[in-house]
């Protein structure tokens, strides 16, 4: 089988297969970094690395992210705080990189920084400019939507419905209200580079446009984002490299992720619902907000709730706890493979409720087992699955005595459980309640027996 992907241009599922055989190109839309990314923009991120790792099962990949360092939010947020630019943006570029570590996200292969690429951005405007699909006025370089005769192809619209449609207040130096801008002038407060056209700055559009061709060639294999970006971001890509290109595609395949909300609302900073990823982090260990990520199909919406991180959690004590115990050797874990529906069902427009379904077949198939021979073989199975999904990754002990980063540490469980104990030899029952609340809005029950009280994380 050949492996599947949804294709938002065709609008349907289609086997991949890539320009040159043996080799993939990818490029995922990545942060603009003047804040902290929240848990919505760690989904691309997350389901973007699951399919870099099983294209990578057989092809030589190279994955591009970006980084947008150049932005009118960012420079908002340095005129605010007084910040450079520069320092703004190497300190975010760095949280975002530590953050999506923390979720298990392996770095691209290639990550440009637009700042880095204003000459490759130039020249194809330049490009856009004598091939007629791009004008200049009054210090800008707008493209011009009339010209590409495919525009609204990806994102299923139609020109002149949008442009009859359109209420917009038009910039009396625009032909249309869709033409949008490739070059904009800046004054001195703003950052600016010199160009044919003054001194100024890019769209961010045709920055993404330039850094693909740079680094992966005309035409891409894949190119994905959060379904957000389909309209005006992507159908802009798509427009300006296809018309740079003399109407080569731009991408032959383009994925998007579907969007989360938070408890049923959409995620909003007026609303004050922002989880940011920096924050989750340090209460939550990694893997189980990966696998929360990844516990929806990455088309479908995903809701983000106390009970998907609870019920995420519960899922990896079940990983952790059929392979906790068993040892596994070196040899054992090299000679392993992925159980073949396992692959199959991520290879299937990586359909992760599925795979995980077949991981944890296989997690009860290794419960049921008595024989040590064959427990080590599927241990090793299981441990190379969580290698291609990312999880897995923490010794299974400590995963559970609570010694994985971003959980509640097993001795503050244990002086809570001795303090209630004491408590409650005081006869002090109020207090002893209190602390097992406590307990349980860590996620911690405890169960009084014969031999002392146990806890579990719930
Ligand atoms: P932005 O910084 O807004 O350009 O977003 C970065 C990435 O996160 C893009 O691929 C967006 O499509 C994606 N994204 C933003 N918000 C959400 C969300 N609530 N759910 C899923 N993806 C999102
Ligand atoms: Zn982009």
């Amino acid at each position: 089988m050949t492996i599947q992907l949804h294709d938002t241009l065709k609008g349907r599922k289609v086997p991949f297969e890539p320009l040159r055989e043996g080799e993939v190109t990818m490029y995922l839309c990545g942060p603009t970094v003047y804040n902290y990314a929240h848990i919505g923009n760690a989904r691309p991120a997350v389901v973007f690395d699951l399919l870099a790792r099983i294209l990578r099962r057989r092809y030589k990949l190279t994955f591009a992210r970006n980084i947008t360092d150049v932005d009118d939010k960012i420079i908002a947020a340095s005129q605010e705080s007084g910040e450079p630019i520069e320092a703004i943006t190497a300190r975010y570029a760095k949280v975002y990189n530590d953050d999506m570590g923390a979720l298990g996200v392996q770095p691209p292969d290639i990550e440009p920084y637009a700042t880095q690429h204003i000459d490759v951005m130039i020249a194809m405007i330049e490009k856009l400019i004598d091939e007629g699909h791009a004008y200049v006025a009054e210090g800008h370089v707008l493209f011009d939507v009339g010209s590409h005769e495919n525009y609204g192809e990806l994102s299923k619209r139609d020109l002149r419905e949008m442009i009859a449609g359109s209420r917009v207040e038009v910039a009396p130096y625009k032909k249309a209200a869709q033409d949008f801008v490739l070059w904009k002038p800046s004054d001195d407060e703003q950052p600016g580079w010199d160009s044919p056209w003054g001194r100024g700055r890019p769209g961010w559009h045709i920055e993404c446009s330039a850094m693909a061709e740079k680094h992966l060639g005309d035409t891409i294999d894949i190119h994905a984002g959060g379904q957000d970006l389909v309209f005006p971001h992507h159908e802009n890509e798509c427009a300006q490299s296809s018309c740079a290109h003399g109407g080569a595609p731009f991408a032959r395949y383009w994925l998007h992720n579907g969007f989360l909300s938070i408890d049923e609302t959409k995620m909003s900073k007026s609303l004050g619902n922002v989880l940011l990823v920096h924050d989750l982090v340090e209460s939550i260990p990694g893997e189980v907000i990966r696998l929360a990520l990844l516990s929806a199909h990455y088309r479908q919406p995903l809701d983000w709730s106390a009970e998907t991180i609870a019920s995420a959690r519960r899922m990896l004590d079940r990983l952790y706890g059929a392979v906790r115990g068993i040892e596994v050797s070196a040899e054992a874990r090299a000679a392993a493979e992925v159980p073949e529906s396992l692959v199959t069902a991520l290879e299937d427009d990586i359909n992760t409720p599925k795979a995980l379904a077949e991981f944890f077949e296989l997690a009860r198939t290794l419960n049921k087992s008595n024989d040590p021979a064959e427990m080590e073989v599927l241990a090793a199975q299981m441990y190379a699955a969580g290698d291609l999904m990312g999880l897995l990754g923490s010794d299974p002990e400590a995963w559970f005595t609570g010694e994985v980063k971003g959980d509640v540490a097993s001795d503050e469980i244990e002086a809570l459980i001795a303090r209630r104990n004491e408590a409650r030899a005081n006869k002090d029952w109020a207090a002893a309640d209190g602390f097992r609340d406590q307990l349980g809005d860590m996620g911690i029950t405890i169960e009084d027996g014969p031999d002392g009280t146990t806890w579990r994380r719930s």
